[in-house]
């Protein structure tokens, strides 16, 4: 019978991809879409998760953990897992040097050892994007899991160096390392669907929990060990509505048999084991 893995995953940016999405400058009126994610979007996720016995694996900028403390110590003391997910949550390829990359994802680690007196051993890219430089630096650093590309959708895998894409020649996909990829999809995320922005629409909300489903449903059915990864923030599935959809989906999803919820520390683990 197949067997399938459910990872909630967090992205408590708060203000800090306010600092430089859109037009770059800072609006009170952006800046407190972050701090409802933290006055309220986080205490309600916590609760949720309580309710559901769920442990998640949320990604913390270094900002916001020195921004917010004592919320980020709530989702450390209520028994979740925090990992990286850079310091200001600028995107890595914007920095024109390997020495500004690098010093941004050191600094993410001396802030959630700060947090939580352990070494950060996941990471998922702001904006989920890489610099070609990343993974390098990443292994460099000691990293041992990612969780920004989407080169599958439903299996772990390992990222890949000495890739090669000249427009003249054919692609060269390059060597696997020992960085195992959790991989991610804007089809698993509410930020796309939800987070209003200029030009851009709503949707019939209870449809897109209904793709998620839909989503579960066939990697239940088609994979064995799918690993199903699921992106929220606090400042958009902390909302009142899409809370009720998210526990409702969470009920259905622990209705189908063979179904465990971890964290990717615990995916990426076993793994590597296997
Ligand atoms: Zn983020």
């Amino acid at each position: 019978m197949s067997r399938s893995t459910v990872c909630l995953t967090c992205d408590f940016d708060a203000v800090s991809p306010w600092l430089h999405l859109f037009d770059g400058q800072e609006s009170p009126t952006k800046l407190s879409r972050g701090l409802f994610g933290v006055d309220y979007g986080t205490p309600r996720l916590l609760e949720l998760f309580d309710q559901h016995d769920i442990e998640a694996t949320w990604f913390v900028p270094g900002h916001t953990i020195a921004s917010f403390p004592d919320a980020c110590e709530a989702v450390w003391s209520r028994g979740h897992d925090i990992q990286h997910h850079g310091w200001t949550h600028r995107p890595l390829s914007s920095y024109e040097t390997e020495a500004e990359e690098r010093s941004d994802i050191e600094r993410g680690i001396e802030s959630i050892e700060t947090l939580t007196g352990r070494r950060p051993i996941g990471f998922r890219s702001p904006s989920w994007d890489f610099s070609p430089r990343t993974l390098s630096i990443l292994r460099d650093l000691g990293f041992e899991w990612d969780s920004s590309q989407m080169g599958a959708d439903f299996h772990p895998y390992r990222l890949r160096t000495g890739w090669e894409a000249p427009l003249d020649q054919p692609f060269d996909r390059g060597e696997p390392t020992d960085i195992v990829e959790l991989p991610v999809s804007w089809q698993r995320d509410d930020f796309p669907p939800f987070a209003y922005r200029r030009g851009q629409g709503f949707v019939t909300e209870r449809s897109v929990f209904d793709q998620w489903l839909t989503q579960f449903e066939w990697m239940h059915e088609h994979i064995d060990d799918g690993v199903f990864v699921l992106t929220i923030h606090p400042q958009v599935s902390g909302q009142s509505h899409r809370l009720t959809n998210l526990d409702q989906l969470l009920e259905s999803l622990k209705e189908f048999s063979n179904v465990d919820f971890r964290t990717l520390s615990s995916v990426a683990a076993e793994f590597v084991d296997n």
